[in-house]
């Protein structure tokens, strides 16, 4: 049996390695490294796979999320209401920028922000909603979008866990996660769904003034080369990720696929077990599973991670400390908040290995391993 792994980048590129390696081969032979062709190209095909009107690519997915921040013209201390219960860099990039941080609760079936809770948080210094689309299953995105409209707030989606997922609007049509609120961020990290082969990130948006700021800012803040207009950052995804990534998204919804039947199999082998809770399946949306994450009751996390590990099976804590305990975040208001929801869920989550080469050996091997545990 293959070594089992959490991602298996290798396996993947083995099968598509013709295409990729004569891609990156041009672009050497080119020399084109930076906003090379490949890198329009690339965008141009996000926006019509996305069904977004403007795609800016950028040099990871914390810079999509910080240079989305800087697009809406918001003022020090403006606050930011966004989940605890994420990767930091959703929330790292608020405090980078002078704003206030408000964290809030997670729904418990979803794990993604909690709509009510978001509601109680609104004050008239709030401007901004940031929800996270965890694992790949969309937060409540017809909940929020409601009250922002409502308190008059930007949302700017997390999308880095999520791409190429469906989501049902309560107005009836369905479109992919990170283009109903006003900004999308995406990061091409070489594990996410869609991930290139170093780092790479993209905004999406169907504003075009957005889309005008955000490509300013993501450029030394200039539209006219030596003409800076407003105070930017150098973000780029450059030229041979591009090519990687173009090659990558025509195999996207086959990679989706892939994760749903690996997620399927566990689902139906670990929904009997006493005390071990499968991901929730949300109806409003298409679970693209960038994570299978179980939800434990009453079971020794620790002792579980071992004899995983025993067996040669990783696994993962996704994510260990909430936002609000980081030491990073401590001058704000945040010493007697209390998140239970989101305390307990770094307690008992943990995620399974989910990808896209997953095979039927190495899925009935994790299974078996993962249900003695139990017996
Ligand atoms: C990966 C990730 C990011 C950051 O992406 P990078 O490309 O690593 O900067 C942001 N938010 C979430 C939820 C992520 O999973």
């Amino acid at each position: 049996m293959k070594p089992i792994q959490m991602v298996d980048l290798s396996a993947q590129y083995q099968k598509i390695k013709p295409a990729i390696d004569e891609a990156i081969a041009e672009v050497i032979h080119t020399t084109a490294f930076i906003n090379g062709p490949a890198v329009g190209h690339f965008a141009q095909e996000l926006a019509s796979y996305l069904g977004a009107e403007h795609v800016i690519p950028c040099a990871n997915g914390t810079d999509a999320l910080q240079i989305a921040l800087m697009a809406l013209g918001l003022q020090p201390g403006d606050e930011v209401i966004t989940p605890s219960f994420t990767y930091i860099a959703t929330t790292e990039v608020i405090a980078l920028l002078g704003l206030t941080p408000v964290f809030v609760e997670v729904d418990p079936q979803t794990f993604c922000i909690d709509p009510s809770a978001i509601e109680a948080a609104i004050s008239s210094r709030t401007k901004a909603i940031v929800p996270v689309h965890l694992y790949g299953q969309a937060a409540n995105m017809n909940a929020i979008m409601e009250l922002a409209e409502k308190h008059q707030l930007f949302v700017i989606e997390d999308n880095a866990q999520a791409i190429g997922s469906d989501y049902h609007l309560s107005n009836g049509s369905v479109q992919k996660t990170g283009t109903i609120g006003h900004i999308g961020c995406t990061s091409f990290f070489p594990s996410k769904n869609l991930g290139c082969y170093g780092d790479g990130g993209a905004l999406y948006t169907q504003d075009a003034d957005l889309a005008k700021k955000i490509k300013m800012i993501a450029n030394h803040g200039q539209e006219k080369k030596y003409v800076h207009d407003v105070v930017g950052c150098n973000s780029r995804l450059d030229t041979i990720q591009a090519a990687v990534l173009r090659i990558k998204l025509r195999q996207l919804d086959n990679y989706i696929d892939a994760r749903r039947d690996v997620a399927e199999a566990y689902d139906a082998a670990f929904a009997q077990l006493p005390g071990v809770e499968i991901p929730f399946r949300a109806t409003d949306s298409k679970h693209v599973f960038h994570q299978y994450t179980l939800k434990l009751k009453g079971h020794n996390r620790d002792a579980l991670q071992a004899h995983l590990q025993e067996a040669g099976i990783p696994s993962m804590i996704y994510y260990p400390i909430p936002a609000h305990r980081q030491k990073m975040f401590a001058h704000f208001d945040v010493q007697g908040l209390e998140l239970p929801l989101t305390e307990a869920l770094c307690k008992e989550v943990i995620s399974l290995p989910i990808h896209t080469e997953m095979d039927e050996q190495q899925l009935n091997y994790i299974i078996e391993h993962f249900i003695s545990f139990f017996k």
